[in-house]
């Protein structure tokens, strides 16, 4: 009997550490698969093709929005992201918790599409360490950090629509915390729903004198 996977949606202020947790999360538990996204950013030193993202023009990302393609999409400071459809439906369904690493506005069209995905907020222990993570990084120039450091302040409005915050301040707790989260969701009683009906007709068929198989 195979348990359905759980979709679990990661998102945070840029720098927060989403990227880096998801990371050690999969390196520590093998039962997560994340989902590669599409973006039309360019791919930043070190990054491939295939491993942190579908890197695709603004015509190739179009083209997918208009077959369907993706679950959700959004736009983020200037450029397209959007979450592949079919390797998600795929992997739930083999029974893997999907992660993904998705800005606010994809979150809360997931939530839509999937309302039994579990929504998590990864916060920074204070606004200075997410800018000296976010300038640590090396990755993105003054005006780009600002532009992301205002559009953090613009998620922060939604965060109350998630199911859960988990604040990354020391790496190792923040994965352990979002595990547990995970874990937990797996118990609850409307995903073990399977399990019960099959816990009662085991029991229905031992009443009945005939053997357990
Ligand atoms: P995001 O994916 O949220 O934009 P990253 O995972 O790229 O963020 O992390 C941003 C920077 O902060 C990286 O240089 C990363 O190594 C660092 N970082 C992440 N988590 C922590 C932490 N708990 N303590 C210190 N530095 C961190
Ligand atoms: P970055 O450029 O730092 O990799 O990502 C910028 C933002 O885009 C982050 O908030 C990240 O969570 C979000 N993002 C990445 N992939 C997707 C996606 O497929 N859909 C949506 N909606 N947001 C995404």
């Amino acid at each position: 009997m195979t348990e359905k996977g759980i979709l679990i949606v990661v998102s945070g202020f840029s720098g927060t550490g989403k990227g880096e947790t998801i990371k050690r999360l999969m390196g520590k538990y093998p039962r997560y698969v994340f989902s590669i996204s599409a973006t039309t950013r360019s791919p930043r030193e070190g990054e491939q093709h295939g491993r942190e993202y579908f890197f695709l023009s603004k015509e190739e990302f179009e083209q997918k929005i208009s077959e369907g393609r993706f679950l959700e999409h959004a736009n983020y400071v200037g450029n397209y992201y959007g979450t592949p459809r079919d390797y998600v439906e795929e992997q739930l369904a083999a029974g893997r918790d999907v992660l993904l690493d998705i800005e606010v506005e994809g979150a809360l069209n997931v939530k839509q599409v999937f309302p039994e995905a579990v929504l998590v907020y990864l916060l920074p222990p204070s606004a200075k360490e997410l800018k000296r993570r976010l300038s640590g990084r090396g990755t993105e120039t003054e005006d780009v950090i600002k532009k992301r450091m205002s559009r953090s302040l613009e998620e922060s409005k939604e965060i109350e629509k998630y199911d859960y915050v988990v604040v990354n301040d020391e790496l190792d707790q923040c994965v352990e915390e979002l595990h547990g989260i995970v874990s937990s969701e797996h118990n609850r009683t409307d995903r073990k729903r399977n399990f019960i009906e099959h816990i009662s007709s085991e029991l229905q068929t031992y009443l009945k004198g005939e053997n357990i198989k």
